[in-house]
């Protein structure tokens, strides 16, 4: 499958299926800000319940956190980021176009798309300058410096803030971490892809707090479990890879730093940061907020700012990734069957049920049942159109099982249920439809 022709058909089957809509579209829509349709938001709330039971729920040494978007400005000042978070632009003088300087071999020149910015004969650009990514507003009814506010670029601040909060009221001991999934902003410049790159999006962040020395160690351990977790929620291993922050890559604040990255139609790009950023944060915070920041640590009566293990996940990024990762055609008896594989934890729908027809009793089995299952799993009742045609309507939205009510259900209190991937049909008792579910989704 060529490469744009993917992109094309996940836009346009996110939008016909209810994944994915653009925001605003009656309005020819805002650029790079995207609303999730109700399968959309069953995905990315799997994605988001899958990775939270991940890290807090099944870990003894995590507690989970929700910080408000609008912190005090004093924070972005600390952070770095009112100074620091610039990207280089640079406009093109004949097209009013403008891109990202570093990134000018990923753009095409609105001129003549086959070539980059630049490089066509009449293309004028500008020197780099530096544009800060963080989008301002006004707190309170005054529209001055003094009560400018940001909307938060990284949910990371929100956890360096509250990290002596949850200590003090929880029993944590370092090493211990904090988890939060949230919404983040960035005034991208060159947005794009999709939901790949998005002004609006959530993250998944989680910062582990250690004694300096055994950071290398926990930065080590974190690798390898954020790794194994993409692979838990379905995506091929063959199509993730690591990449390696060099000296020029690595930020300021960082001692080491890789990502996790995914090969999309676009390109292999990162999907998961993990990040070594030392003291940097809580030292930081310590001087301009003047406040001390330290940990005590009983055992040895020490005193120390924690350094810090970060993993760093996009949800809009995962679950994009999720898509392309389904994302399957095959020939079926002359027909383009197109089929999203997803994980059976994260499919949106778990289980379609379908009256094979409108008539003898068939139709109030089915809705028994569905009424029944869908108190444990997110269920569909479908009972229009031919068998086949709902079999792939299911299939294209990734359902893995459809439990079908025949005619001779009434005689053997059986249902057939067909499996999304092999297509292969087994009957099995109405009553053991219920285990059978929870055997496959606990
Ligand atoms: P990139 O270089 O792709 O802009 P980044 O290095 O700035 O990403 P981080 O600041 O490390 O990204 O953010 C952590 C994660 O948040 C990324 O791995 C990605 O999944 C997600 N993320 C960052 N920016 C965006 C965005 N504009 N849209 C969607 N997700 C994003």
């Amino acid at each position: 499958m060529a490469t744009q022709t993917l992109m094309d058909k996940l836009v346009s089957l996110s939008k016909r299926r209810g994944f994915v809509f653009q925001s605003s579209e009656v309005y020819g829509g805002l650029g790079s800000v995207w609303d999730y349709g109700p399968l959309g938001v069953e995905l990315k709330k799997n994605v988001k319940d899958r990775w939270w039971r991940a890290m807090v729920h099944n870990r003894d040494d995590i507690e989970g956190l929700d910080a408000a978007i609008l912190m005090h400005p004093k924070v972005w000042e600390a952070s770095g980021h009112v100074a620091g978070f610039t990207d280089p632009l640079v406009d093109c003088r004949t097209c009013k176009a403008r891109f990202r300087a570093d990134r000018l071999g990923d753009a095409a020149c609105p001129q003549k798309p086959s070539k980059h910015p630049g490089e066509h004969s009449t293309c004028d650009l500008t020197e780099p300058r530096n544009f800060n990514l963080m989008f301002k507003t006004f707190m309170g009814p005054v529209e001055e410096s003094a009560s400018v506010v940001y909307l938060r670029p990284e949910t990371a601040q929100g956890i360096y803030v509250n990290y002596l909060n949850v200590l003090n009221s929880s029993r944590q001991k370092v090493p211990f971490g904090i988890a939060q999934i949230g919404k983040a902003f960035r005034n991208e410049i060159t947005p794009g892809n999709f939901i790949f790159r998005t002004r609006e999006f959530e993250q998944m962040e989680m910062q582990f707090f250690v004694k300096p020395g055994t950071d290398g160690e926990w930065f080590e351990r974190w690798r390898g479990l954020r790794m194994a977790w993409h692979q838990e929620i379905g995506l091929n291993p063959a199509k993730l890879r690591w990449h390696e922050h060099g000296q020029g890559e690595l930020a300021h604040y960082a001692k080491a730093a890789y990502d996790i990255e995914y090969e999309f139609p676009f390109g292999w790009q990162e999907i998961e940061g993990i990040h070594n950023r030392t003291d940097f944060d809580l030292k930081r915070h310590q001087e301009h907020s003047g406040k001390k920041l330290e940990y005590f640590e009983p055992a040895t009566g020490e005193r120390f700012v924690p350094y810090v293990v970060e993993t760093s996940a996009g949800a809009d990024r995962v679950t994009l990734t999720v898509l392309a990762d389904a994302y399957h055609e095959e020939e079926v008896e002359g027909e383009t069957r197109v089929v999203m594989r997803f994980h059976p934890l994260i499919a949106p729908i778990k289980a379609a049920v379908l009256p094979l027809m409108n008539k003898d009793r068939m139709p109030e089995t089915a809705t028994e049942l569905y009424n029944d299952l869908k108190k444990h799993f997110t269920c569909f009742f479908d009972d229009s159109g031919a068998i086949g045609r709902r079999y792939r309507r299911m299939d294209e939205v990734g359902t893995p099982f459809c439990i079908t009510v025949d005619p001779q259900s009434a005689e053997d209190q059986k249902v057939t249920v067909r499996h999304r991937d092999t297509m292969v049909q087994e009957r099995i008792g109405f009553d053991a439809v219920l285990p059978y579910l929870r055997e496959r989704f606990g």
